[in-house]
């Protein structure tokens, strides 16, 4: 195993000590670092599985995000955002106060009041982080549904939350062509009698037939005021809903708070991506996710960070466009997903070479496990060799990041593929059945075992489902549902989901190790890990594979392949069956949905399928196991 200590020549030793000593006291401190209106009476109230942080402390988000360094250096670009088109915006701080204040003011004359619900429905525009910005200023909650979603998907969202307004746009752009969004906002809402209005916010030149209850963004917007006075709004007010990625089943409507959240959002933002006045960040999530929510809009504003936010498709018009990107804004952090990197690996080295990254300075992934080929990839030749790397390992629920290396404290030697250690601050462990602690390298079951500030209150009007999903499996402690290993340094290894563990001949395999097993094979790009009963061995492995560019499937490939894995990962991952498609099936956050293929294998119905990205993934899926299912019976009638 290759470690790398390449580091920021940070070594704070004592906010570890610190955080250990006292993990409350620990957050108190940090949440000195934010803007409060009124001071906490107590730090943490804690009465399981529910907490309150920062209580009767007076905070708002939009105060935090802007306010903060308009008035200290209100000429500071706050965002420069790029087009799929090539059109561009810039905006400073104090412009995008303005901004957010007339917006407020719009929300306000609508009956828009605290605690009210307003559904986003945007495409990767500059409005969608006023938009948010707006709500928060004026206490209403923020749900915002990602721009690629069908109605249906929105209907039940908006359905799920009640909103009262609908924020839109006629379109967005992605692959060169108009994603009509209006239309889709019309036909899910059409006879839902509490949505009170939609706000129609024009960007892509997208003819749009205007209702009774539609109102056009810049009727109303340019007129209004462009001062808006922040609510004082508890800590523990609701600063919005989110909907998870429905990666394991139906999406779960997570709700987070305010002071909690932007503390562990300001304090994480400056351990892992060590921001400093000059740096430009660009962090490639969708704000339709949460990495959006937390390390797009709030954490880099809070920091009064300098951002880049694009919209459309990263590889359009070539698969170059990510690096062009870099060249022309100077980006020095980048932050994607392993399925991003491994697209941009899929395309080979020569396009990053051919352009100038010199600007970069540290890179980090979140989402998946990253596979230890890809890790490596990234850091030789996107980073040069000279950019740490942070694996950051969270969920929807946990807000902001718990597992990750923290160049902006100190430099410990990285492992390609694990997420190094828990934050400061954060008790994570890995335990068994029965909630022990395990001993080092072995497979268990990640959970958390202090409450955190970023954690989420609870689900949408739903503290029931909220305790079953995560605190019934251990009853003081959070259980994310993912399978980790810690090893002998203290550092951990995402294994993938827990649901998706295999038995195989008493052994108990993690879906990543296997996929990245295959994915360290050289003409492979993509691999999809799940298993199908069997008589014998419990579980029989089935691998999908896609392959890179310019590679094509054949039988003596195939064999190669098995030699590989019973050689990387041992006999015991050897696939009973392995099938190269052109593509896997994903969620529309860019992760492999593996209980769709365990649906598809056993035959059984597939369930929630809408955040699935491409539904003729699907299809092809399907076929590789009917032909599977031909071949095994007639094995069985041989
Ligand atoms: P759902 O809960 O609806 O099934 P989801 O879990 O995919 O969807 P998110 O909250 O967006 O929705 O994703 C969080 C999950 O992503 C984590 O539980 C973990 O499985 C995975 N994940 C995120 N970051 C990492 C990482 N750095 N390493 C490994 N896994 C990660
Ligand atoms: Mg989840």
């Amino acid at each position: 195993m290759n470690t790398y200590a390449i580091g920021l020549g940070n070594n704070d030793i004592l906010t570890r000590k610190r955080a250990s000593q006292d993990f409350v006291a620990f957050w108190e401190e940090q949440a000195n670092n934010l803007h409060w209106f009124e001071k906490w009476s107590k730090p943490l109230e804690w009465n399981p599985p529910f907490a309150r942080w920062f209580v009767n402390g007076k905070i708002n988000a939009s105060y935090n995000a802007l306010d903060v360094t308009a008035q200290k250096n209100s000429s500071k670009t706050a965002i420069l955002w790029e087009g799929e088109n090539g059109e561009r915006r810039s905006f400073t701080y104090q412009e995008l106060l303005n901004y957010v204040c007339k917006v407020a003011n719009v929300l306000k004359s609508l009956g828009v009041q605290s605690g009210d619900r307003v559904t986003v429905y945007l495409p990767m525009i500059p409005e969608l982080i006023v938009s948010l910005l707006a709500c928060a200023r004026i206490g209403a909650i923020h749900t915002v549904i990602f721009s690629g979603f069908s109605s249906q998907s929105i209907r039940d969202r908006v359905i799920d939350s009640k909103s009262k307004v609908i924020i839109t746009a006629d379109g967005g752009f992605r692959r060169g062509e108009v994603v009509k969004l209006k239309g889709v906002v019309d036909e899910a809402i059409s006879d839902l009698d509490f949505v009170e209005h939609v706000l129609v916010y024009q960007h892509a030149r997208n003819p749009i037939t205007m209702g009774k209850k539609d109102l056009r963004w810049s009727d109303l917007v340019t007129t209004a005021q462009d001062v808006c006075e922040p609510e004082k709004l508890d800590s523990a007010h609701p600063l919005y809903i989110l909907y998870t990625s429905g990666t394991t089943g139906k999406p779960k409507g997570v709700l987070h708070g305010t002071g909690g959240y932007l503390v562990h959002l300001y304090s994480t933002f400056k351990w892992i991506f060590d921001i400093k006045e000059s740096d430009v960040y660009f962090c490639t999530a969708d704000i339709g996710w949460v990495t959006g929510h937390s390390y797009v809009v709030y954490a880099p504003l809070m920091h009064g960070a300098t951002q880049v936010m694009y919209e459309g498709a990263i590889i359009f018009p070539t698969p170059a466009r990510i690096w062009d990107l870099v060249e022309r804004y100077k980006i020095s952090i980048l932050y994607t997903t392993p399925t991003a990197l491994r697209m941009f690996m899929k395309y080979g080295d020569l396009l990053p070479n051919s352009k100038d990254l010199s600007s970069l300075r540290l890179l980090g992934t979140v989402g998946e496990p990253i596979n230890p080929e890809v890790w490596e990839w990234y850091f030789r030749v996107i980073g040069k060799e000279r950019c740490p790397i942070v694996d950051t390992w969270w969920q929807t629920e946990t807000g902001g990041t718990l597992v990750s290396p923290v160049p902006g404290l100190e430099t410990i030697p990285l492992k390609p593929g694990s997420a190094t250690r828990g934050l400061p601050g954060i008790n994570v462990a890995v335990v068994d059945e029965q909630g022990n602690e395990l001993p080092p390298d072995t497979k268990g079951y990640l959970v958390v075992r202090d409450p955190w500030p970023g954690m989420l209150l609870s689900l949408w009007e739903d503290d029931e489902k909220y305790k079953s999903v995560y605190w019934s499996k251990y009853k003081t402690m959070y259980y994310p549902g993912d399978y980790a290993i810690q090893d002998k340094d203290g550092y951990f290894w995402m294994l993938g989901r827990a649901d998706d563990v295999l038995k195989v001949a008493g052994h108990r395999l993690g879906t990543s190790e296997i996929e990245s097993g295959f994915v360290s094979y050289k003409s492979v790009a993509e691999a999809a890990v799940c298993g199908i009963p069997h008589e014998v061995k419990g579980e029989s492995i089935i691998v999908f594979l896609v392959l890179r560019e310019g590679i094509t499937s054949s039988k003596e490939l195939e064999r190669e392949l098995i030699e590989h894995i019973r050689k990387v990962v041992g006999p015991i991952a050897t696939p009973d069956h392995l099938y190269f498609v052109s593509k896997l099936p994903k969620t529309r956050s860019g992760k492999i949905m593996r209980r769709l293929l365990k649906s598809v294998a056993n035959n059984e119905k597939i369930g929630d399928i809408s955040t699935l990205e491409d539904e003729a993934a699907v299809d092809e899926v399907r076929t590789a196991f009917n032909e599977l299912s031909q071949t095994i019976q007639q094995n069985k009638t041989k």
